[in-house]
């Protein structure tokens, strides 16, 4: 596998060259998912985005770009036994890129396309955040049974986020037109800029008409983040220390909402209970029991 040479600092977390940490993240388990990533890099420029904290690549890469073929990536999965057995989903993209870009579009539907052709038995996630075209998600319709999406809808100003608001709804209308299952990533929620009661009705709205749930969560802060985020004069009441933090006035807010009789989905605090709700699986494959939404998972299965 040939991996350009770029210069860059060491990272902020791992202290290793960039070909160690391509090779890492390309077939790898994280916390829920086993996650695929034969791109690295985006141009959608989140200011809160995850990969500021791989400290040198951020400003490298932006734009995907390609490290390893799509046979490759499944290669290297099947030779990773102990990945294959484990009850973790397959995940695309999800430490890398966006997997419906241009330039990443034709990968996601072929790595769908190869891990079938594979009879490796597994969901697939895909969590995007861009407009999707309903050609692109027509092309997915064949896999519709094994995948899960998690599509981002975080409500937040553009100087956060610039993917277009109305274009986003058009694409969860569209999935839910084609029966897929999707939950909306209602995160990060970052008070004051997203959390108004109407900000909250707007997103569990869409939930309820078009999603099998919403997956919700606070800001994941690095110093990167931090200073990504104040250098587009954004001034945050929050610090590094409010780790996904969720207010329980939020909280609260929430409840209120859901005890209105037309809300009714799920809100779950993490992927791998999106993945248990969705599978109908008794207990989280992740081993996490201490979580609010375990109760939601319990009562919908009896
Ligand atoms: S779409 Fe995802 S990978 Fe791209 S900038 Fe936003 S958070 Fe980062």
């Amino acid at each position: 596998m040939e991996v350009k040479e770029v210069k860059m600092k060491s990272f902020e977390k791992k202290d290793i060259g960039l070909k160690e940490f391509l090779e890492d993240n390309l077939c790898f388990k994280s916390k829920s998912f086993i996650s695929l990533n034969p791109f690295y890099g985006c141009s959608v420029g989140c200011a809160y985005c995850y990969r500021l904290s791989h400290k040198g690549l951020f400003n490298v890469f932006k734009r995907p770009e390609r490290f390893a073929t799509d046979e490759e990536t499944i290669e290297l999965l099947k030779s990773k036994k102990e990945l294959i057995e484990s009850d973790y989903p397959i995940s695309l993209h999800d430490s890398s890129t966006d997997p419906f870009l241009p330039e990443t579009i034709e990968c996601t539907i072929n790595l769908v396309r190869l891990i079938k052709k594979a009879d490796i038995n597994k969901k697939i996630v895909i969590i995007s955040k861009v407009p999707i075209e309903e050609e692109v998600i027509k092309k997915l319709l064949p896999f519709k049974e094994d995948l899960i999406i998690m599509y981002g809808f975080s409500n937040l100003p553009t100087k956060f986020e610039s993917p277009n608001k109305d274009l986003k709804k058009e694409t969860l209308k569209n999935f839910n037109k084609y029966k897929f299952t999707v939950f909306i990533h209602f995160r990060p929620i970052i008070p004051p800029f997203n959390d108004s009661l109407e900000s909250l009705e707007e997103v569990f709205s869409l939930v309820e008409s078009y999603a099998t749930g919403v997956i919700i969560g606070g800001i994941q802060f690095s110093k990167n983040v931090r200073k990504n985020i104040e250098n587009r004069n954004i001034n945050l009441s929050l610090s590094e220390s409010d780790q996904k933090y969720l207010s329980e006035e939020i909280l609260e807010k929430i409840k209120l909402i859901r005890n209105k009789n037309y809300f009714k989905k799920p809100v779950l605090f993490h992927n791998s209970c999106a993945v248990t709700y969705a599978m109908r699986l008794k207990k989280n494959y992740t081993g996490i029991t201490k979580c609010d939404c375990i109760k939601n998972i319990g009562e919908k299965n009896g």
